[in-house]
């Protein structure tokens, strides 16, 4: 039996996708119009945020956020390192400086004691990323007084003990490449806030810094959702609770499969839903299980085993910093299959041959 790391098909979708692409097709609006505001209010809705603004990616959502907050060159923002590259690219694309922080190994989330001792005389924003889907504990970064940027690319449709992420911050960003929780056919993103300030600041700045495209108030960017991927969207985000709940739902069959006996598996949070955008365990010897996985069929993968401070092109960011909870983390972590569509056959699969390899392997 062959196990992919993920497997996700939208096969279920395709006639309504190419329905919503004709539609978009026949009325010749590709550049923000009736979807793109359409989606923005539905995912505004869904998140339960005052406002949302479709953006081209994941990546730009975040510069977005952080340029509306005012941040630039001579700010530090707080960002962890244990994350995807681009949580900290945004930072340093806006000439500010990411100032790295620890994580927590058992949730893979910074916490209130990492971002305080992050903290400068500059600090101008916090970048709380929702990693893996484990929603950060956002609410208990409020006693900073610093504005807090959500980066939900993980975690579209979780929540923390405040609500759903997206509105637990000051303002968040999300991403729906393909592969995140809420995919589209391509690259798209989005941001929202309850502050109607922000938001107007936002979609200012994703269309060159200009309401009316006559007058330029900002220096901006082009990053706009095309229209395409909004009735896409608008197609795909009714599934995306089902999605996140056979997530969980898979996650709750490993441990009832005895996993936990095996590795250490991912925290549940205290409040609110992890949506396991993957499923990553921890054990010490993970390469060797990893190959002898692999020997069985199943695909294993660590992540972040670079974190980013340690990236060539971070490394003048964080010259000496020590951060043993992401070297930990990038250690010992190893993310197995997981998916809306993964079976409980698999599922058995992948810890009968995890318990196979560490008898094997014990020393
Ligand atoms: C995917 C991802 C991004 C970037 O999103 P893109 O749409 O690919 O630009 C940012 N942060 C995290 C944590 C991500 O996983």
């Amino acid at each position: 039996m062959q196990v992919p790391l993920f497997r996700f098909t939208l096969a279920p979708h395709h006639r309504r996708l190419i329905a919503a692409i004709d539609r978009v097709v026949a009325s010749g609006r590709f550049i923000l119009g009736p979807e793109v505001e359409s989606f923005e209010r539905e995912f505004a809705d869904y998140v339960g945020a005052r406002h949302c603004v479709g953006v081209a990616n994941g990546t730009e959502a975040l510069m977005l956020s952080l340029r509306a907050l005012g941040v630039g060159p001579g700010d530090d923002v707080v960002v962890p390192s244990f994350t995807f590259y681009a949580s900290a690219e945004a930072v340093a694309a806006i000439g500010a400086r990411p100032v790295f922080c620890d994580i927590d190994p058992t949730t893979f989330c910074l916490t209130p004691e990492t971002v305080r001792s992050a903290l400068t005389a500059h600090t101008r924003a916090i970048v709380a990323v929702h990693l893996f889907g484990y929603p950060a504990p956002v609410e208990e970064l409020a006693e900073f007084g610093v504005p807090i940027v959500e980066d939900a690319a993980q975690a579209t449709g979780g929540s923390g003990a405040g609500g759903r992420v997206g509105t637990l911050g000051t303002i968040a960003a999300f991403s729906f490449f393909p592969s995140k929780n809420l995919p589209c056919l391509g690259d798209g993103g989005a941001v929202t806030t309850d502050d109607p300030e922000l938001a107007d600041r936002v979609r200012m700045l994703r269309h060159h810094g200009s309401r009316d495209k006559t007058t330029f108030e900002l220096v901006g960017f082009n990053s706009r959702l095309d229209a395409l991927q909004a009735a896409v969207l608008r197609e795909l985000l009714p599934q995306l609770d089902g999605w996140n709940a056979a997530r969980r739902s898979a996650a709750a069959r490993y441990r009832d499969l005895g996993l936990d006996r095996q590795v250490t598996v991912p925290s549940e949070p205290p409040a609110g839903e992890h949506v396991y955008h993957l499923y990553v365990v921890r054990h010490p010897r993970r390469d060797v299980l990893a190959e002898a996985l692999r020997e069985q069929g199943i695909e294993a993968r660590s992540y972040y085993a670079q974190p980013i401070h340690r990236q060539p092109a971070m490394r003048s960011y964080a010259p000496n910093v020590a951060l043993p909870g992401t070297e930990e983390a990038a250690r010992s972590n190893l993310a197995l299959p997981m998916g809306p569509e993964l079976t409980a056959a698999e599922s058995e699969h992948v810890v009968a041959a995890i318990e196979r390899a560490l008898a094997a392997t014990t020393p």
